[in-house]
């Protein structure tokens, strides 16, 4: 009973995500399943949790389930939920257009120059599009819960850029997807295939997924609905809530399988923790690290959606993974399913909620705990959990300090006594290894290994073997400024403040100070004001220059990054370091002639400055200087 049918064009997006899902996910085609399934699940959930405030939703069917059928003669697979079902527009705004910002990120991502993936096709869940990787023609009929039987919609495209909406009259509320199979997908059109798919990705989805029991069940024609013999349906899941289940009965494999479908990825969790806290206030955490990036991470966003799952006596209620873990610990994955919170809670109530705040404790502890065993007893996981999630514990250092030391612990960092360019030393262990009467923990900040590794300001430290972390990533330098000290030794730069002389040293210092005296004015009146200090250095041995850093003062990499990014940054004058034995300084001292003296000055900071990361002021008037040098001799 038609009363309004219209075409129109998919939302140009759409159109590129429907080309990029169906051309990049063919190696994973199967995982349409779940994806559709996962939808359904959602489905029942939003009901479930609507209807607690509006019984009247549930209108004589109080059972909530998903019915998985095939019909080998017409060649479709059909996903049927009792779900909370969509609005006409809702069909519009969800399937028409990218509703979802995950999807919106994905193809932001794909358009750059990431190549399609299916890994991070995974984690994004482009869910629905997923239909037309194994079929030509999709078929959605749709009434929302609590609308008139005649409110029903049917949606109807090929997923080549146009779909189709009718109005139709559907007796029953919730969704049926109908999957008209290509040509080559009959693998699909098998109960027994089917059935191994579901018990693989959607086994411990809370609603019973129902399979017709032996004959496949005859589809429905959309157009003209048959009231065929009821098939008789069995339960293909397990349909429990697997963290409601005891620790002891569930096999990692179900674990595995439980984060694949929570988490839409592919590969498996590097670990997991589940526990039941029973007390004043009862909870269960089912927390995973995942052991790849996902991909809004690197991007630089978050997917609040996906994350962390909130439960209130095993009801879904939201995506709350702001509400329940803080931003340093995005990464992480699971289910919370509280006893005692009322289940009418609003995001904003969530936002000042005591009884959450305890929660929130509870998995920062447990999550920090499972990442320090893994630390502790899988080494090569936590290598490759540290390679991915990093950089993003880091920032706990700043916003976390109740579990800074904590954090510390965890962070691996190269080393001038590590392996080249891996980070694999933890501060415990530099600390360990530190000789009697050191008190300090001498770090080095970079654009990248190699300028940090080769600084000149390593110098002294290599010749008294004392060990540098090397630090290079961007938010180093960031995280530093609230890393004062770990184990209660002191972390210092070595191109800030004082060097660790003994009293010998120092002599020698002061020494070598005096007889360069000369020089040294001589250097600064040549630099006029390009330099704030020059001054006779303690930090080098090979190299002639070096930048100094006073205490306050930002690495010249940084300042620079910010500047780029349009920041304001002070414009401190560098202090230069120079070293008197080495044959350029000397060069200067017998230069006579003081055009030739200001340009051996200038190249001697311009080099510092190259060295430390810093941008040469006027890049042609030094090419132009090193030229004359090189040329005039
Ligand atoms: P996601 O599930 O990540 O939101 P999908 O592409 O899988 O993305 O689905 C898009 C949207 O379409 C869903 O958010 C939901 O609003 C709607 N939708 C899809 N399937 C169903 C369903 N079975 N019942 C109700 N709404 C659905
Ligand atoms: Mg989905």
């Amino acid at each position: 009973m038609t009363t309004t049918t219209e075409t129109r064009k998919f939302e140009a997006e759409v159109a590129q995500v429907l080309h990029l899902v169906t051309h990049s996910l063919y190696s994973h085609k199967e995982i349409f399943l779940r994806e559709l399934i996962s939808n359904a699940s959602d489905a029942c959930d939003k009901l479930r949790f609507e209807s607690i405030a509006n019984p009247d939703l549930l209108a004589g069917d109080s059972e909530l389930h998903i019915d998985v059928s095939w019909d080998k003669a017409a060649r479709t697979v059909t996903i049927r939920d009792t779900g909370i079902g969509m609005h006409r527009d809702d069909v519009v705004a969800n399937i028409g257009t990218i509703a979802s910002s995950g999807t919106r990120r994905f193809l932001e991502a794909m358009s750059g120059e990431q190549k399609a993936d299916a890994r991070l096709i995974g984690q994004f869940g482009v869910g629905f599009y997923s239909a037309f990787v194994v079929a030509d023609r999709v078929t959605v009929l749709t009434r929302h819960a609590g609308a008139a039987p005649e409110a029903g919609v049917k949606w109807d495209s090929d997923g080549r850029g146009e779909y189709s909406l009718e109005d139709v009259t559907l007796p029953e509320r919730g969704t049926t997807v109908v999957l008209h199979l290509k040509a080559d997908e009959d693998e699909f059109l098998d109960g027994w295939k089917l059935r191994s798919l579901v018990r693989k990705y959607s086994d411990h989805v809370a609603f019973p997924i129902r399979m017709p029991k032996d004959a496949p069940s005859p589809v429905e024609d959309e157009d003209d609905a048959k009231a065929d013999a009821a098939p008789e349906w069995e339960t293909a899941n397990d349909a429990s809530a697997l963290w409601t289940k005891p620790k002891s009965e569930i096999s990692d494999a179900e674990y595995q399988n439980f984060y694949k479908s929570l988490g839409h990825d592919f590969n498996d969790a590097a670990a997991w923790t589940h526990n039941r806290v029973e007390g004043s206030q009862s909870f269960t955490t089912l927390l995973y690290l995942p052991s790849q990036p996902p991909f809004d991470l690197m991007m630089g966003g978050r997917d609040e959606r996906k994350g962390l799952k909130l439960y209130i006596k095993r009801v879904f209620v939201m995506d709350a993974a702001e509400e329940l873990l803080p931003n340093y610990l995005r990464f992480v994955r699971g289910v919370v399913d509280a006893d005692d919170l009322p289940l009418n809670v609003s995001r904003e109530l969530l936002q000042h909620n005591r009884q959450l705040d305890r929660i929130k404790g509870a998995c920062v502890k447990r999550v920090l705990d499972l990442i320090e065993k893994l630390a502790r007893d899988e080494p090569e996981k936590f290598t490759a959990f540290y390679k991915a999630f990093g950089n993003t514990l880091k920032e706990g250092i700043v916003e976390d300090a109740s579990n800074r030391e904590r954090i510390a612990k965890l962070l691996r960092f190269a080393s001038t006594k590590g392996e080249g360019a891996s980070q694999t030393v933890s501060l415990d262990e530099y600390v360990g290894r530190m000789p009697v009467g050191q008190d300090t923990i001498w770090y080095i900040t970079a654009d990248g290994h190699k300028a940090a590794a080769g600084s000149p300001q390593l110098e002294a430290f290599r010749a008294k073997d004392i060990e540098v972390l090397l630090m290079f990533d961007r938010i180093d330098e960031w995280m530093l400024g609230s890393l004062h000290e770990y184990a209660g030794k002191s972390m210092k730069n070595v191109a800030k403040g004082e060097l660790p002389l003994d009293e010998a040293d120092k002599a020698k210092q002061e020494e070598a100070a005096t007889a360069a005296a000369p020089l040294v004015e001589r250097i600064k009146s040549l630099l006029g004001e390009r330099v704030g200090d020059v001054r006779v250095s303690a930090r080098l041995t090979d190299s002639p220059s070096c930048l100094a850093l006073a205490d306050y003062e930002m690495a010249p990499h940084l300042a620079r990054l910010l500047r780029e990014a349009g920041q304001d940054v002070p414009d401190n004058k560098p202090t230069l370091e120079i070293n008197p034995q080495h044959a350029l300084l000397q060069r200067i001292e017998s230069e006579a002639d003081d055009a030739k003296a200001t340009d051996l000055a200038t190249l001697l900071l311009e080099q510092a400055e190259i060295a430390a990361g810093a941008p040469l002021p006027d890049p042609a008037a030094f090419v132009q200087r090193m030229n004359r040098v090189l040329l005039g001799g």
